[in-house]
């Protein structure tokens, strides 16, 4: 791992807060340290580690294209689908009507 991945780890294992706005998080798993994420085969939103297998949820926001990380302490879970959601409060999840409006 190279000197600017491990200050990345170690300022965000301290304050998730803002791991969304980093790109370079993407790439890096926050448990281990790998590089090795890759896209979950289950669920489009969702990256898994592949060195711990870790999985947390890293898409863009469908309602204001800002990126979700699930990892940061501002994306909350969805209290009905517990998918997390972006800090505008879009649930982009695939669900019934009824769940929709809870949602919302
Ligand atoms: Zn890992
Ligand atoms: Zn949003
Ligand atoms: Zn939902």
């Amino acid at each position: 791992m190279d000197l600017h991945s491990e200050k990345l780890l170690k300022k965000y294992r301290e304050d998730r807060d803002g791991m969304r706005n980093c790109p370079e998080l993407a790439g890096l798993c926050l448990i281990c340290g790998s590089i090795h994420i890759v896209p979950h085969k289950d669920d489009h939103r969702k990256l898994v580690c592949r060195n711990c297998g870790f999985a947390f949820y890293r898409y863009v926001c469908p309602a204001c294209n800002s990126t979700v990380d699930g990892r940061d302490s501002r994306n909350r879970a969805c209290p009905e689908c517990g998918i997390r959601i972006c800090s505008c409060g879009a649930c982009g999840c695939p669900a019934t009507p009824s769940h929709e409006r809870s949602c919302s």
